[in-house]
């Protein structure tokens, strides 16, 4: 832990601790199984936030740490101060105690004043989107607002969220024993019909698989024979079903 390697601070990460955004930069640690944030303004490594790539459940749970992650946002030059306009979402300070952080919001209204082009001096309302003053409006100069950037994922978290989704799918691939009291044991085998015309199965370990319905239940049957019917053998899998009806499984 001692050999942090150089950081480049070139992405905005929204804080689990307060939820506003700081300019950060990411390292992996641990052979890859941490991923390390760090903040520029505050470098001390207790400041950091660590996530292992078992902190994490779901696709909703990734999604949302994704969306922590942002190009740097920029600020407005005084003779562009027109380009902030009503409706736009922006990155802005927002200062309270005497603490300034940064927080996104709409711009609500633009109230443009003539001016040099060295020094605007229009005024925006912002109405927040999130943190301590969120809903509420602010009356804001062009000076503390920021345009957010469009953003590919940075490589580093990219790379995170990739072994994540590994382990995710690693957890989720294994064959389950099923009994037929479970809610979809009824469904399948009690009228030996499947809802379906197309299934679209994400085998959670590898990449994702289009099967199309003849090999979705030459399986299904298959599984079934096996097992005798005393059990649906299922994989943890995501099954998109589609209103048409299909038989899918051998009469019983
Ligand atoms: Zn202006």
């Amino acid at each position: 832990m001692s050999d942090i390697p150089k950081i480049s601070f070139n992405l905005e990460y929204r804080s689990t601790q307060d939820d506003a955004w700081y300019t950060s930069g990411v390292i992996l640690d641990h052979h890859n199984q941490l991923l390390r944030v760090k903040f520029k303004e505050f470098p001390e490594i207790q400041h950091d936030e660590v996530f292992s790539v078992s902190d994490f459940s779901s696709s909703d749970d990734v999604d949302e740490f994704r969306r922590r992650f942002r190009a740097e946002t920029v600020p407005v030059e005084d003779n562009e101060c027109t380009k902030v306009i009503e409706g736009m979402t922006v990155c802005a300070a927002y200062t309270e105690d005497g603490i300034c952080r940064y927080f996104d919001a709409i711009v609500d209204a633009v109230y443009y004043k003539e001016h040099t082009h060295e020094k605007c001096v229009c005024n925006y309302l912002l109405v927040w989107q999130h943190g301590p003053g969120e809903n509420n409006i602010s009356a804001t100069k062009l000076e503390d607002i920021y345009i957010i950037m469009t953003y590919a994922v940075d490589p580093t978290v990219a790379e995170f969220i990739k072994l994540v989704k590994d382990k995710l799918r690693g957890a989720s691939s294994q064959f389950s024993l099923i009994p037929k009291s479970s809610s979809f044991s009824k469904k399948s085998s009690s009228s030996g019909t499947f809802n379906m015309s197309q299934a679209r199965i994400s085998l959670m370990r590898g990449p994702v698989l289009m099967l199309d319905i003849l090999k979705v239940k030459t399986t299904f049957c298959s599984l079934c024979l096996l097992t005798n019917n005393d059990y649906d053998i299922i994989t943890y899998l995501e099954l998109f079903l589609t209103d048409r009806e299909e038989k899918v499984l051998p009469p019983v």
